[in-house]
């Protein structure tokens, strides 16, 4: 492990970091979820949404206010307005809420919005915006650029953690290779590369790693079956009609779908799906005998 990457690094810790949100821990034997649309769109849009995430049990929701597009005539998010939904929703649903901060100037005003702070992948090395959100006691969720190797990934992560700020997600979201059959190359090789290397909790999304719904439900599922401690799944009311990524958007349905899909394959690793009904309605997964994928091994 190179020097430069000391707080980060498995040796300058016991155990593994668990990021709270709210109630919810991510990094500890809970799967979690955080869902919503790409760009939060329209308020009426935002609450449907949130509304059927939260009766399916998803704890966090998503949705850009910020959006970095690579076309400047693209929709590029409702900004403060999208925020000032997000935080309606959050107050519907009871769903902290994920959202992106595109530059070092806008941390204070994202900051009083957001529950957990989101760096693009385009972003991941602005090292400025790094170094602004290590000054913030909010957890942070750290996109892997296009073309980052694991050491430029880790030292984009120790930025936050020199600036004081601990509570760090890591998100694998696909890397530009030769392939062309999906938008990004997912690469969950680097899950159990990260689990040797790092304290910090590691999440996926396998939205913008496929590029294609019907590419989410498989990817998610080794996802998890690869070690990870959540993911993060793009949902619209009308994926067809989103404005920016509506195909690799989930319905409803199919998120329902994956939600029964990950229940069942959760406690196969040893983990289980954070469900937020599970305290009010008491439902339990069923428990079974984990096979045996020890990542530590
Ligand atoms: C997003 O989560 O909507 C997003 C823009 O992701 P990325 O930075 O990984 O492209
Ligand atoms: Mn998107």
């Amino acid at each position: 492990m190179p020097g430069d990457l000391k707080l980060v690094s498995c040796q300058s810790k016991k155990g593994k970091t668990f990021v709270r949100v709210g109630k919810t821990i991510i990094g500890g034997e809970r799967i979690v979820l955080i869902a919503g649309p790409c760009a939060v769109e329209n308020r009426p849009m935002l609450l449907e949404i949130a509304g059927r995430l939260h009766a399916m049990g998803v704890p966090l929701l998503r949705g850009g206010a910020f959006k970095p597009r690579t076309s400047p005539y693209s929709f590029q998010g409702l900004r403060q307005e999208g925020l000032r939904i997000l935080a309606e929703a959050r107050e519907q649903s009871g769903m902290p809420v994920v959202t992106e901060v595109l530059s070092p100037d806008q941390v204070p005003l994202v900051a009083e919005y957001a529950d957990v702070l989101q760096i693009g992948a385009r972003n991941m090395q602005n090292f400025e915006l790094l170094k602004a959100l290590g000054e913030t006691r909010k957890p942070v969720l750290l996109k892997r650029s296009l073309a980052a190797t694991i050491e430029e990934f880790l030292g984009a992560a120790e930025y936050v953690l020199a600036g004081g700020n601990d509570q760090v997600i890591l998100c694998e979201r696909g890397i530009r290779t030769f392939s062309n059959h999906s938008r990004f190359t997912l690469d969950l090789s680097l899950i159990p590369v990260l689990r040797e290397m790092t304290h910090l909790p590691v999440i996926v999304d396998p939205s913008h790693g496929t590029g294609n719904r019907r590419h989410v439900g498989p990817m998610s599922l080794a996802a998890i079956a690869a070690g990870a401690d959540g993911l993060m799944i793009e949902v619209h009311a009308d994926p067809e009609k989103a404005l920016s990524d509506g195909p690799q958007s989930l319905y409803f349905e199919q998120m329902e779908r994956l939600i029964r899909d990950l229940q069942v394959l959760s406690p196969v690793v040893g983990r289980r799906l954070q469900l937020e009904y599970d305290s009010s309605t008491g439902v339990e997964t069923t428990k079974t005998t984990p096979l045996n994928v020890d990542i530590s091994m």
